[in-house]
């Protein structure tokens, strides 16, 4: 990562965001839950920040522990529903953690043919059924 004095600040904690593989918004953008052209105007975060989100990351190289508002715990949420958003917010995050080294342009980040979790309350649960892991 570059050296910047311009830095971004999470907008919870107010720290330094350390570089794109912490950063909420771009956890977002890679979900496409926000567009190019409005992720230089977005205010910055730490993932971990946004517990709402990060809740959903699966994955014991993430290690943190997040604060859930009440009414989004994913506990609550219904199993076929929590399955997806772990699946893919775990896979975005994944998928994160290597863009710096990955050579992709900016604009390669968004992963591919994923629904976003704008999306996956409504119509696209059923199509994400084939592909998604066996339930016993
Ligand atoms: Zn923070």
């Amino acid at each position: 990562m570059a050296e910047c004095d311009a830095g971004y600040y999470c907008r919870v904690c107010a720290e330094y965001v350390d570089g794109i593989v912490d950063s909420e918004i771009y956890l977002r953008y890679v979900l496409r839950d926000i567009p190019f052209a409005e992720l230089a105007g977005m205010p910055e975060a730490h993932i971990w920040c946004n517990g709402n989100l990060a809740q959903y990351i699966v994955d014991p190289a993430f290690g943190k522990t997040v604060r859930v508002d009440d009414d989004q715990d994913k506990a609550r949420q219904d199993p076929q529903t929590r399955a997806l958003m772990e699946k893919v917010i775990t896979l975005a995050w994944q998928r994160l953690q290597g863009l710096p080294d990955s050579g992709l342009d900016v604009t390669e980040y968004p992963m591919p043919d994923m629904v976003s979790p704008h999306e996956m309350g409504e119509s696209q649960l059923g199509s994400e059924k084939e592909d998604a892991a066996p339930r016993s």
